[in-house]
């Protein structure tokens, strides 16, 4: 049996790759080993651009249903006194949505799987895993074993997609090794649910206290989430027991109304694939890189990998793109990706601090520090986050809320999933001169001018905006929604 594409791993990043093969009318076969979606939640938040990407695969309002926005991201000393608190309220970064989310994983992968069946030319196999894979040419041949029977079954794809986690079979039959650094702390993370006024800490906390350092926070759903880092001398069988996570909860929670859905220790890594292709096989999410998880980028990286995959592979498959286009998906998504990894890291030195007069030494010079408005501002309003950008400075275009046809929508819901051309220099001729793959081309006008369908109101002034400090009346958008390079037009013309 013949496929565009396989993809191993339906995790949240197989799943979302999926989804938008299938929206670009891929044929795309999905295997995953187990036969139930995870039912423990690991990741916990995503931004706006991961909201962004849910939004392309047409997904956006059943995952968005089950999310919560958070106001605010405190970071308390070791007396629970507030040294540095992100505003997320006030942060807006201009992709259509609040910059943080946080969801019930369990709940997003069940959303993105029921997503695959809109598309008859998605086929997704449980209870199926990628033992090996050869590639010629032409093809990749993967043998696949059923866990029921023990069957195994070849089939033939163009491409390979390894979506299937941090021990990734895809990337070790692709010969790709892992470089980077494990962390020797282990960290409980505990995951449950809330009954009424349980709560003793309302907000997202970074809890940086040298003794024991933890996060705790309020999740969708009634839910709390907390992390501990453990101390050298603690078992993870012990901290794991009833008794155990009681005693660390409650500070946090009152234990007697939480009911615990999870308590696991697990150590973080930060490791990344020394090559994210080889020929035919692509490595996506944890199979390409992990990261620690303070800054809540682990699984938005992922997500990323596909936006930026997807439509590439969807335009080599028909021919309208060279393979060389292939290429820039690790160039472009590597520099990001670390730098989020570093950003974390940092993040996690600052948490992290695990002796008296260097904790009070921190919380002295944060304090300090932040009396320069400059650096105030980085902290209140999330600015220490890396840009949504690629390595060449090309920022993702602003989504703001537009009016085409006399409806106000969300920018993207108007461009569909194709290229777009924009601005207010779109004329009959810029659609009849263009070369490229299938695209919409909008015209802005002003409000009150008359328009059809084709032409777009930039009611909030953001585009307008846009324009005006880019000195152009036209810009082409990438299907991942990042303004075209002449590199991009020339590979994917
Ligand atoms: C405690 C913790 C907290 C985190 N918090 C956050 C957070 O707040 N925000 C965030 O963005 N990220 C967070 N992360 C990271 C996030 O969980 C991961 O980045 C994300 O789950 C990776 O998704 P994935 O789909 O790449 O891999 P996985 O979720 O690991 O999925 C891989 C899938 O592939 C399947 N599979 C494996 N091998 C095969 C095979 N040979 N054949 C077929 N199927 C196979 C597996 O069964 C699995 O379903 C956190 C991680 C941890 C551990």
């Amino acid at each position: 049996m013949e496929f565009d594409v396989v993809v191993v791993g339906c995790g949240p990043v197989g799943a979302l790759t999926a989804n938008l093969l299938g929206t670009r009318g891929v044929r795309t076969l999905v295997v995953e080993r187990d036969t139930a979606p995870h039912r423990q939640p690991r990741a916990f938040s995503c931004d706006d651009e991961a909201l962004r990407i849910y939004q392309q695969a047409g997904l956006l309002d059943e995952v968005a249903k089950d999310m919560y926005a958070p106001r605010r991201a405190e970071y308390v000393n070791a007396k629970g006194r507030v040294f540095a608190t992100v505003a997320l309220d006030e942060v807006d970064f201009g992709l259509g949505s609040a910059a943080l989310h946080f969801f019930d994983q369990p709940r997003l992968e069940a959303a993105l799987r029921a997503g695959l069946d809109r598309f008859p030319h998605v086929t997704l196999r449980t209870g199926v895993e990628l033992m090996r894979l050869t590639q010629d040419d032409r093809a990749v041949t993967v043998v696949l074993r059923d866990l029921d029977t023990g069957t195994e079954t070849e089939v033939r794809a163009r491409y390979v997609l390894g979506c299937d986690g941090a021990r990734s079979t895809t990337r070790v039959a692709a010969g790709i090794t892992l470089t980077g650094t494990s962390y020797a702390e282990p960290w409980l993370a505990v995951s449950g649910e809330v009954g009424p006024d349980a709560v003793r800490v309302p907000h997202t906390t970074f809890v940086c206290d040298w003794r024991r350092p933890a996060f705790v926070s309020p999740g969708a759903f009634d839910t709390y989430r907390l992390e501990f880092m453990l101390r050298p001398d603690e078992d993870p069988a012990q901290v794991t027991s009833p008794a155990a996570v009681a005693r660390l909860v409650a500070p946090y929670v009152d234990p007697d109304r939480f009911t615990v859905t999870r308590a696991v220790v697990y150590t973080f890594h930060h490791l990344v694939a020394e090559r994210w292709r080889d020929r035919r096989v692509f490595l996506l999410g944890d199979a390409a890189h992990q990261m620690p998880p303070f800054l809540g980028q682990g699984l938005c990286s992922g997500l990323r990998d596909a936006a930026n995959l997807t439509w590439k592979l969807a335009l080599a498959l028909r021919s309208q793109a060279p393979d060389t286009l292939l290429d820039t998906y690790e160039a472009e998504r590597r520099p990001h990706t670390e730098a989020m990894a570093r950003t974390s890291v940092r993040l996690g030195r600052v948490f992290l601090v695990r002796n008296r007069v260097a904790a009070f030494v921190r919380d002295v010079v944060l304090r300090a520090v932040q009396t320069v408005p400059r650096v105030r501002r980085l902290v209140r309003h999330f600015e220490f986050k890396p840009l949504p950008a690629l390595p060449d400075g090309r920022v993702m275009f602003p989504q703001p809320e537009v009016v085409v046809g006399g409806v106000r929508r969300l920018l993207d819901d108007v461009l569909g999933p194709d290229f777009a051309v924009i601005g207010p220099g779109v004329d009959a001729g810029t659609a009849r001169d263009w070369s490229g793959p299938r695209a919409r081309f909008l015209r802005m006008v002003a409000d009150g001018e008359p328009h059809t369908e084709n032409d777009l109101v930039d009611v909030t002034g953001t585009l307008t905006a846009w324009f005006a400090r880019h000195r152009t009346d036209v810009v082409v958008l990438r299907p991942d929604r990042f303004p075209r390079s002449d590199r991009d037009f020339a590979t994917a013309g």
